[in-house]
């Protein structure tokens, strides 16, 4: 694609709330985003940690280890 064919095309510069920074296209030049594909991944790996956390403390029950 060129930009003399879609003048109102910009490389956006997207800033995330994580900090990250990265370039798309876009009709906007400037996007703020609240979650971009780096933090989500970030999120989904806390997610799985708390499961994991959840799963040894029903094994601790289970075998009364937490006691
Ligand atoms: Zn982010």
């Amino acid at each position: 694609m060129k930009e003399a064919i879609q003048p109102k095309y910009f490389q956006a510069k997207v800033v995330c709330n994580c900090g990250n920074e990265f370039v798309t296209g876009s009709t906007k030049e400037d996007i703020h985003v609240e979650i971009c594909s780096k933090c989500h991944s970030f999120y989904t790996g806390q997610q799985k940690a708390a499961a994991a956390r959840g799963a040894i403390e029903k094994f601790n029950r289970k075998y009364g280890m937490n006691k």
